[in-house]
């Protein structure tokens, strides 16, 4: 069952670089995390297949999914995630890439079911102001996605409750970067505790950034 859409290539190439390179750094294992892109014109998603190490991938192993769900391309089993993936780039079609990852400093924040709201980093507040927590989903059903489309069309970057972290982005780039910013953030904020105390910015510190700066979310959405 062989399509030819003109970027098919193109999208399992980018599926393979980036499942690779987060797997160089540490942030998907064979069980854990997937990636996905979707060309909107043909309405295929290209996502990692389940249970092979990402770095070993190539792409004739990218799972390739029809708008009806059904896979028409790949020589392994689409991630059973794919239900995630779908509800996340449906709900933002400024959006062709969705990387869903259990890194382990946000996962630990989703572990306990908590949003994210730290005040000591220009980083955090530039790039993400708050990483809020969906509640928890059974992975595996379409609960997995209960809740997303609300959550996902205001933040890039969200928890999932139990489970771990699922960023969207114009590419596989964006999303990546995202969540590596993010836990790089957390990894320094856990480092703090041995120095302590920390130094919040205040609240009016936080909105001049929030407003005023070049990046900030705020303005990136407002561009
Ligand atoms: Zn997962």
């Amino acid at each position: 069952m062989k399509h030819k859409f003109i970027k098919d290539k193109e999208c399992k190439k980018e599926v393979v670089r980036y499942a690779k390179l987060m797997d160089e750094k540490g942030l998907v294992n064979s069980l854990e995390g997937n990636l996905s892109v979707l060309d909107r014109e043909s309405g295929l998603i290209y996502i990692t297949p389940s249970g092979v190490r990402k770095r070993w991938l190539d792409e004739e192993s990218v799972a390739v999914v029809d708008r009806d769900g059904n896979q028409v391309d790949g020589k392994l089993r689409r991630s059973s995630e794919i239900l995630l993936h779908e509800a996340a780039l449906r709900a933002r079609p400024d959006c062709n890439a969705a990387a869903h990852i259990h890194a382990p400093y946000l996962t630990a924040y989703a572990y306990c079911g908590k949003d994210i709201e730290i005040k000591c980093s220009t980083t955090f507040a530039i790039v993400f102001e708050k990483i809020p927590c969906l509640p928890y989903g059974e992975p595996g059903t379409s609960h997995i996605a209960d809740g997303i489309e609300d959550l996902i069309r205001e933040y890039d970057l969200i928890l999932l409750a139990n489970h771990g972290c699922l960023a969207v982005g114009k590419t596989l780039e964006d999303a990546c970067k995202l969540v590596e910013a993010a836990e790089e953030v957390l990894k320094i904020c856990h480092l703090t505790k041995e120095i302590g105390p920390v130094q919040d910015l205040t609240d009016s510190q936080l909105e001049s950034i929030y407003e005023n700066h070049p990046g900030s979310r705020r303005n990136q959405k407002r561009s």
